[in-house]
């Protein structure tokens, strides 16, 4: 099997070419996965699938990993996929926080909501890489598409910090990035936020009733609002799709860097919605640093 993941992250008609020269983490955790499974995934950005004929009907199946200014450029990179490919369209990344909206408007078959790794194994377990839906309403963290009807699953828990070591992050997929060498890369540092204060006006917060358990309350009874306003700042899904933060380990990091400087890139980001909470879970644990 042949794994082709499309980059549209900041893309967003696919065409917005001022944004390229970050390449973010996700793609390459994508990547990852599938390497742990054995295969060799490649890596483009979208504007060269866009770009491309011919080699792009040798992949098998196509991930696409996007946000949702950039759901315009997985719509284009799904049709022009379809036109030569038969296998699987799955998507991934921010853009799947309205799970419903991206596969009806991208006419992608499934979206993997929230923390890939586990989700995405799973998957590749059941054959849903080579086009196979049994199993599928079982699998935590996705939704799916059959013709017009969209499924969606019951997220999946946030993963363990574990998850990390568990699945390293694919580093010689960045030579799919005709623009590596000059580019800001990003390698991930921290996952989640710490952010669980609420949004308590407008229409994410208008249901507040004030009781302040998402400010006055323990660092455990802060995780869950009575009447299901998600954490955060309002306008970002990442405490509601990522968690609490948990950081990943200083020589994982340090390992990866190594190995893309010897690829031959010059610039690297370390990566954290927050920064500022690279550890600090450690000295809450097992609480969550909400
Ligand atoms: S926990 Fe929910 S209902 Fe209570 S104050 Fe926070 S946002 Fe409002």
């Amino acid at each position: 099997m042949k794994p082709l993941i499309v980059d549209t992250l900041a893309s967003e008609k696919g065409t917005r070419l001022t944004t390229r020269d970050v390449i973010g983490a996700g793609p390459r955790t994508v990547a990852g996965v599938l390497e742990k499974h054995g295969m060799e995934p490649t890596i483009i950005p979208v504007e060269k699938f866009l770009r491309g004929k011919k080699e792009n009907q040798s992949f098998d199946v196509i991930l696409i990993s996007g946000m949702t200014p950039d759901i315009p450029a997985m719509g284009k990179t799904i049709r022009k996929w379809r036109k030569g490919n038969k296998g699987s369209v799955i998507i991934g990344g921010p853009s799947s926080s309205e799970p419903e909206r991206v596969l009806k408007r991208t006419g992608a078959d499934i979206a993997i909501i929230g923390e890939g790794e586990k989700t995405l194994s799973e998957l590749i377990e059941l054959g849903a890489l080579q086009g196979s839906m049994e199993g599928l309403n079982e699998v935590l963290g996705i939704s799916h598409r059959n013709k017009k009807r969209v499924t969606i699953n019951p997220m999946r828990p946030v993963q363990s910090r574990e998850v990390f070591k568990e699945y390293q992050a694919s580093t010689d997929t960045i030579l799919g990035y005709e623009l590596y060498k000059s580019a800001r890369v990003y390698v991930e540092a921290l996952r989640g936020c710490s952010n669980y204060n609420r949004a308590r006006i407008g229409p994410i917060g208008e249901n507040c009733t004030f009781c302040e358990q998402c400010t006055e309350s323990g660092l455990t009874e802060r995780y869950d609002c009575p009447v299901g306003i998600p954490p955060g700042c309002g306008y970002c899904s990442v405490p509601s799709l990522y968690g609490p933060p948990k950081s990943r380990p200083v020589e994982l990091i340090i390992g990866e860097v190594r190995r893309l400087l010897e690829l031959g890139v010059h610039r690297i980001v370390l990566s954290a919605p927050g920064f500022l909470d690279y550890g600090r879970e450690l000295l809450v644990e097992p609480e969550p640093l909400t």
